[in-house]
C-alpha cells in the first residue's frame, strides 16, 4: 500500500509499504485524510530531534473503521468515522501514575517516534479512537486543536477570565477557541493581520498586532491596568516567554505550549511578587478530545479558513517541498488519502 515516507532531511517519497499488523485490541482503519502541521514540516526538514529516518509521516488523522477488532467498544463498528489519539503511554512513569499520560516520559507520537498514518491503512488500539459526527477535514483538526484546549485546561480558564494568547498559528487558534468556548474574553496577539482575523473567527474579541501596537499599553487598556488573568504562550520565543510573566495579572496563570529553542533569562522576582502559577502544557488528555469534538460538532470553528491546501497523497511529497521553500504561504495542509 502507498505511504509517504521521509527518507532523510528534505527527501519525501511515495513508496510501497507492507500492510499493517496488530494485536487483538487493535482496530484496522482505512485512512481517509491526514492533516500536516509545523511538526511534519520540521520532520521533513530534518529539524525534529525526536525523529529518526526513514519515517512515515502523519499524526492528524481522519479514518473509517474497516475492522473494529476483537473487543469493540463505544459503539465502534465497521464504517464508523474516527480520529485516533496519536500518543502512547507507558503506564509506569510519574506522569502516567498521576493520571496524566499526555506527558508520558516515553511517549511515542505517530509520525514522530514511530511510523505515522500517511498511508492507506493503519492499526490502532481501539481505546485510542474517538468517533464523531464530523467531516474529514474536521476530524483531522481534532488533534491539533486538542493541544490548545489542553493548555486552556491547564490555565484553569473560566468565563470570568480575560485570556491573552500569544500566537495565532494552529496551536494558538486552538487555545483561542477553547478559551472562548469556556466563555472567557480572549485577546489574540500576533504579528500578522491575516492570522489575527482568523483569531477573530476562532473566538477572540480583542486584538494586538505585536509589530505595530505597544503590547504593554494595549494589554493595560484592555484590562483596567491589571493585566490578563491568564496568558498562553503558543510561539516559543524568549521575548514572548518573558512578556507572559511581565504582563500577566498579579496571582495570574501563565501556560507555556511553545517550545523555546534557546534558554530564556527571567526577572524571577516577578514569579514571587505576583505569586504566579506557571505551567507547561503538552499534548492532550481524553477529556480535551471530547471537548474539541463537542466544539466542532457545534460548528464553532472556521475550518475552511485555516486550511491552505488539500492535495492527493501522490502530490504530498511535492507539497512538502513547496511548503519548506515558502513556509509562510501555508498554515494547514490536508492530504486526501482515499
Ligand atoms: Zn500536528
Ligand atoms: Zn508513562
Amino acid at each position: 500500500m502507498k505511504a509517504v515516507v521521509i527518507q532523510g532531511p528534505g527527501e519525501a517519497r511515495l513508496v510501497d509499504i507492507p500492510d499493517p499488523s496488530g494485536g487483538p485490541n487493535d482496530a484496522l482503519l482505512q485512512v481517509r485524510m491526514i492533516g500536516l502541521c509545523g511538526t511534519d514540516l520540521n520532520t521533513f526538514r530534518g529539524k525534529n530531534p525526536l525523529v529518526t529516518f526513514p519515517r512515515v509521516l502523519g499524526h492528524e488523522v481522519a479514518a473509517t473503521i474497516l475492522d473494529p477488532g476483537g473487543t469493540p467498544q463505544n459503539g465502534l463498528r465497521e464504517g464508523t468515522a474516527v480520529t485516533p489519539a496519536p500518543y502512547t503511554a507507558c503506564g509506569q512513569c510519574a506522569s502516567c501514575l498521576r493520571g496524566r499520560p499526555n506527558a508520558c516520559r516515553s511517549n511515542q507520537t505517530l509520525g514522530v517516534q514511530r511510523n505515522g498514518a500517511l498511508t492507506e491503512r493503519i492499526m490502532v488500539p481501539t481505546e485510542k479512537l474517538y468517533s464523531a459526527h464530523l467531516s474529514l477535514k474536521e476530524l483531522c483538526l481534532v488533534e491539533p486543536l486538542t493541544v490548545g484546549f489542553h493548555a486552556v485546561a491547564r490555565g484553569s480558564v473560566t468565563a470570568r477570565d480575560t485570556v491573552a494568547v500569544f500566537g495565532c498559528g494552529g496551536v494558538g487558534l486552538g487555545a483561542i477557541s477553547a478559551a472562548a468556548f469556556r466563555g472567557a474574553r480572549v485577546i489574540a496577539i500576533d504579528m500578522d493581520d491575516a492570522k489575527l482575523e482568523i483569531g477573530r473567527m476562532a473566538g477572540a474579541s480583542e486584538f494586538i498586532h505585536s509589530g505595530k501596537d505597544d503590547l504593554h499599553l494595549r494589554l493595560s487598556e484592555l484590562t483596567d491596568g491589571r493585566g490578563p488573568d491568564c496568558i498562553i504562550e503558543a510561539i516559543g520565543l524568549p521575548q514572548t516567554f518573558r512578556a507572559s510573566v511581565e504582563e500577566v495579572a498579579f496571582t495570574g496563570r501563565v501556560v507555556y505550549i511553545g517550545y523555546a529553542k534557546e534558554p530564556v533569562a527571567y526577572e524571577t522576582s516577578l514569579f514571587v511578587q505576583k505569586e504566579l502559577d506557571i505551567r507547561g502544557s503538552r499534548n492532550a488528555l481524553p477529556e480535551d478530545f471530547h471537548e474539541v469534538i463537542r466544539m466542532l460538532e457545534g460548528g464553532r470553528f472556521p475550518i475552511d479558513d485555516v486550511i491552505s491546501a488539500v492535495v492527493p497523497i501522490e502530490e504530498a511529497p511535492e507539497m512538502l517541498r513547496q511548503w519548506s521553500a515558502t513556509p509562510t504561504a501555508f498554515t494547514k495542509i490536508m492530504v486526501q488519502v482515499s
